[in-house]
């Protein structure tokens, strides 16, 4: 989003594609987002304004690039997009949501509960329509729709659709997606309910999330009053992510903040291998050592287990005392790490990749730039300022 609006407001026309059928990508999942610890609707609902204002700017969304032929100044995409089967001709409300009953997982707050098969992605989507996910929508609920919902609203036959756009310069934004954290078996994530991965803790803290913003313990929903976290939950792991992902550290340290601000009892211990926490962020990490109900444990975290009760019994070497404690926590988030999204899903062009899938660098094809995740783990801050840049370069290349 960055970077199409940096480039449309200097004059260039901009297609913005969108697999999702909205924009925001993960950032618009986070509750907040440091070092300013602000939610990220600000910043996005200032972006969506400035897209909307900008005849310069399209916008596809649920539409994927399938191909890309030429070179710098001349490029040929072909693209796809999967319907929507919601026209946006007339909105559609609550009174006809609430005559369905299928439902899909809730894939925006981190399959934490279910919505319904029509559903509006999340309280600020952009663009501000529901989508129907045909796969979940039973038949008796395809008629119902048909028959309630307002004429011209609902088109069930839209299909698949493919088309070609002309480009001089591409960027690629294709961001990432957390690791599996399934694949941490000993850390017993999908076994053990109250074991969370930090992104649904994010949507727990949220106000927009399935709680409303109050975080509760998935087996009870109680609140947590003695949290672990787990660092490095695959990264720095040969077995799984070999590097750091830049930003769990931090992610972990914003967490803690959410809990003691919804409880001022609660007790919360990091178990770490470093905390990374990079140039002015370090006085953030500073001012919770200063909190006397954050513990820091410097081990990695060998196994989790539960009790009847589902409260977790931890397994860790504490490397500074010299012990090996078995602590009881009711709540468990997993810092898990950072994958590119091009390490299974590669762009259809001819780029250099790293082994992990990220385009370290450039992407060694003139007039195609990348920038945030795509390239490595980073921050919003950091993310922002390569799309302004690649932004910059795609405008040198269309001048030269
Ligand atoms: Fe581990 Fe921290 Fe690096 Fe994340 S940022 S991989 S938690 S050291």
């Amino acid at each position: 989003m960055t970077a199409a609006v940096e480039a449309a407001e200097v004059g260039y026309s901009v297609v913005l594609i969108e697999k999702e059928a909205f924009l925001g990508g993960r950032v618009i999942r986070s509750h907040k987002y440091f070092p300013k610890m602000c939610p990220p609707s600000c910043g996005f609902e200032i972006n969506v304004r400035r897209i909307r204002s900008n005849p310069r700017i399209t916008v596809h969304t649920l539409t994927t690039v399938e191909e890309i032929t030429g070179s710098a100044g001349d490029f040929r995409v072909r693209l796809k997009t999967s319907p929507r089967y919601v026209t946006g001709n007339h909105s559609l409300d609550g009174s006809v949501i609430e005559q369905l009953s299928s439902e899909r997982p809730d894939t925006f707050n981190m399959e934490i509960g279910t919505t319904g098969a029509v559903y509006y992605p999340h309280d600020s989507a952009w663009p501000p329509l529901h989508v129907v996910d045909r796969e979940a929508l039973s038949e008796a609920d395809m008629l119902t729709l048909t028959e309630v919902a307002p004429p011209g609203s609902i088109d069930m036959g839209q299909t698949e659709e493919e088309f070609h756009l002309d480009a001089g310069a591409i960027i690629i934004a294709t961001g990432w997606r957390p690791y599996d954290a399934a694949k941490l078996e000993n850390l017993a994530f999908g076994q053990c309910p109250n074991v969370i991965t930090n992104l649904m803790m994010e949507r727990l803290a949220a106000p927009g999330g399935p709680t409303g913003g109050t975080i509760l313990r998935p087996s009870d929903g109680e609140a947590p009053g003695n949290v672990a976290f787990v660092q490095c939950a695959g990264s720095r792991d040969e077995n799984h992510l070999p590097y750091c992902s830049g930003v769990c550290c931090m992610a972990s340290l914003k967490q803690a903040r959410y809990l003691r601000e919804q409880d001022e009892d609660a007790k919360i211990t990091i178990f770490y291998i470093d905390i990374r926490t990079i140039g002015r962020l370090e006085s953030f990490y500073h001012d919770l050592l200063e909190d006397e109900n954050i513990t820091f444990v410097k081990g990695k975290v060998a196994g989790i287990s539960e009790d009847d009760g589902n409260n977790l019994i931890l397994e860790v070497e504490d490397t500074i005392a010299g012990e090996k404690p078995t602590p009881q926590f009711d709540l468990v988030v997993l810092a898990t790490g950072i994958v590119p999204n091009t390490a299974d899903a590669p762009v259809p062009i001819e780029l250099e990749y790293d082994d992990y899938g990220f385009i370290d660098g450039g992407t060694g094809v003139e007039g195609v730039h990348a920038a945030g995740c795509s390239r490595h783990p980073c921050d919003v801050s950091t993310a922002t300022k390569e799309a302004t840049a690649a932004a910059l370069k795609a405008i040198q290349d269309l001048n030269r």
